[in-house]
């Protein structure tokens, strides 16, 4: 799960992560009284949950209370485009107004999990304020890390050796070292799997401050988390995911692709889009329906799919092990009464219950496609989006 950054700096700063002053504006007018609050020099920021808001013209600064209300009115309900929000954008439904900081320098700081490792990994940059993936692409020498043991924590060693790198001597070691430790405290406690601060800056006035903050959260961890989850903001989610996730249906991601996938097992559904894309077709999203006996979980994850206005086929691959094939077939045959547009549907139906399910397709007398094997699934499903398209 993703957070705003207004969020993000609210968690870190109760660790103790200095951050910069300011709160979240409801109207130019609200802007302009947090402006007068901070001393009239302020940043007006719009909160997606995406990043390069900056260069996308969603990070403005503002020299008085009655700039700081005008450009509010610019940010609040732009449609911002980010590399990271894809050419439609995202609108821009919260404001943040926060106290301009003199900076010196802009660093790197992030906790993420190291998945090969199995552990908890800082990795620091003196190039902050950038895209990390591009400095990671053609500078990864610039890019520091330490493997931090979980059970002896974030030790002052580890502190002291990013500080280096990073040029944080004399007396900014100290500041920053309070930073790292309290990132990291705030990571663990809170079952993040990201928490990101680009740019990390050191003011002129020698201060060691969090500008921006990103935290992500390892969704199995939430059930323990109430408060995180709270923080969900579902404008920022995609809305067939958001619907998906309501009806439990929990395992769907949208894709961009036109063929939309119905499979059993996380597995199976990985290699159905492969198969896909080997066939030459892009699958519109992933989904992992599990053992899913119920027929109305069927018809509504095929209702999510073909209401996807650039799903002109849909693949149905289950081998049915627990999950019973007649079940799925009833779901493909009630679905496909109540869709809004007709989306041929390819049938690769194999297991538990198969000559049933195969008996109620048949006297449906609807136009699903079939197929005995995933390739050749994959293939007509290709063929029909193209028919289709
Ligand atoms: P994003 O990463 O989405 O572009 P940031 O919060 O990192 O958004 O802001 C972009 C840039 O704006 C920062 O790299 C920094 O140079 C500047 N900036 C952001 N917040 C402040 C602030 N409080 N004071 C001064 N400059 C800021
Ligand atoms: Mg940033």
């Amino acid at each position: 799960m993703k957070i705003h950054e207004f969020q993000a700096k609210q968690i870190i700063a109760g660790f103790g992560v200095a951050v910069p002053k300011g709160r979240v504006a409801k109207s130019p007018d609200d802007a302009k009284a947090v402006a007068a609050e901070l001393g009239g020099k302020v940043v007006v920021k719009a909160q997606i949950h995406a990043g390069g808001r900056g260069k996308g013209g969603g990070v403005k600064l503002a020299n008085s209370p009655e700039e700081a209300a005008q450009v509010f009115s610019r940010i609040m309900g732009m449609q911002l485009v980010t590399h990271q929000t894809g050419p439609q954008g995202q609108k821009v439904k919260t404001v943040l107004v926060e106290e301009q900081m003199p900076i010196e320098r802009e660093l790197y700081l992030a906790v993420l999990i190291d998945g090969a490792a199995g552990r908890p990994v800082m990795m620091a940059s003196a190039a902050g304020g950038m895209e990390i993936e591009e400095v990671a692409a053609k500078t990864p020498e610039a890019i520091h890390r330490v493997s931090i043991d979980p059970v002896t924590g974030f030790q002052p060693h580890l502190a002291r050796e990013l500080c280096f790198a990073l040029g944080l001597t004399g007396d900014l070691m100290k500041p920053a070292t309070q930073l790292m430790t309290s990132l990291y405290d705030a990571f663990m406690a809170k079952d993040a799997s990201l928490a990101e601060i680009n740019p990390l800056v050191v003011t002129k006035d020698g201060r060691v401050l969090a500008l921006d903050a990103k935290m992500n959260f390892d969704d199995n961890a939430l059930f323990r988390h109430k408060e995180i989850e709270a923080l969900r903001d579902k404008d920022e989610e995609d809305p067939s995911e958001v619907e998906a996730s309501e009806k439990g249906i929990s395992n769907f991601i949208k894709l961009t692709g036109n063929i939309g996938c119905l499979v059993n097992g996380a597995g199976l559904a990985m290699a159905t889009m492969d198969a896909i894309k080997f066939a030459g077709g892009e699958p519109a999203n992933f989904l992992d329906i599990a053992t899913a006996n119920d027929v109305n979980k069927v018809v509504d994850a095929l209702l999510i799919i073909s209401r996807d206005p650039n799903v002109n086929a849909i693949l149905v691959n289950i081998f049915g092990g627990m999950a019973r094939v007649d079940i799925i077939a009833q779901g493909i045959i009630e679905a496909q009464k109540k869709m809004a547009k007709t989306v041929p549907v390819v049938a690769r139906l194999a297991g538990t219950n198969v000559e049933e399910g195969e008996r109620l397709i048949r006297e449906s007398g609807l136009p699903v496609i079939r197929a005995e094997e995933l390739g050749e699934a994959a293939k007509k499903a290709v063929e029909a989006a193209k028919a289709a398209a």
